[in-house]
C-alpha cells in the first residue's frame, strides 16, 4: 500500500501493511523478540487494522527468518490465511456459543504442527455471553505451552468482562 518504505524501516515485512501503527508494531516486534505473553488483548474499532495486526503478529511468531520477513512459506502461508497453526476465529452471531469457545478451549491444548506457536486469534471477543467468557478465561489462566491467545475488541471498556483484561497480558491498541 505504502509507496515509500525504507529497506531498513522496522515496518517492512509482514508489518509493513500497519501503516501509521508504529508503537503497535514495535510492542509487537519487542514481544516476538523475547518470550511473548501467552494472552494480547487488540483493541480498535472494526475497520481499524486490528485483525492485520494481529496476523502479522502470528506471522512473526512464526517466521522462519525470526522477524517476520513477509516472505517465508511460513509468513506467506499466515498471511494468506491457510497455516494449520494460525487460527482466526469471528462469529456471524450475536454472540459466540459456549460451544464454539469450548471447541476453541479443544484446539488450543494441540501442540502447532509446523510451526513454533499456535495462535488463535478471536474477533469481536466482546461478543460473549458471560459463561463463555468464564470458559475462556479458565484457558487463559492454564495457556498450553505453545499457544498464545490474541482477543480482539473494540475497546477495552467493551469487552464483556474486566476479568479479560487482567488476564491478558498484554495489549496493543490499533488506531489508524
Ligand atoms: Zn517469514
Amino acid at each position: 500500500m505504502s509507496e515509500q518504505v525504507e529497506a531498513d524501516a522496522p515496518s517492512s515485512g509482514v508489518f509493513g501493511e500497519l501503516v501509521g501503527q508504529e508503537k503497535v508494531v514495535e510492542q509487537l516486534q519487542t514481544a516476538v523478540a523475547s518470550t511473548p505473553a501467552h494472552a494480547w488483548l487488540f483493541t480498535g474499532p472494526p475497520g481499524s487494522g486490528r485483525s492485520n495486526a494481529a496476523r502479522a503478529f502470528a506471522a512473526a511468531l512464526n517466521c522462519e527468518a525470526g522477524d517476520g520477513c513477509g516472505a517465508c512459506r511460513t509468513c506467506e502461508l499466515i498471511l494468506s490465511g491457510t497455516h494449520p497453526a494460525v487460527s482466526m476465529v469471528s462469529t456471524e452471531n450475536v454472540t459466540y456459543r459456549i460451544e464454539d469457545v469450548r471447541e476453541l478451549v479443544t484446539t488450543a491444548q494441540d501442540r502447532p504442527q509446523g510451526a513454533e506457536w499456535r495462535v488463535i486469534v478471536i474477533e469481536d471477543a466482546d461478543r460473549m455471553t458471560e459463561r463463555a467468557t468464564n470458559v475462556l478465561l479458565k484457558a487463559i489462566e492454564e495457556p498450553p505451552p505453545r499457544t498464545i491467545w490474541v482477543l480482539c475488541a473494540p475497546s477495552p471498556r467493551m469487552c464483556s468482562s474486566p476479568s479479560v483484561r487482567g488476564a491478558t497480558g498484554q495489549s496493543a491498541h490499533s488506531s489508524g
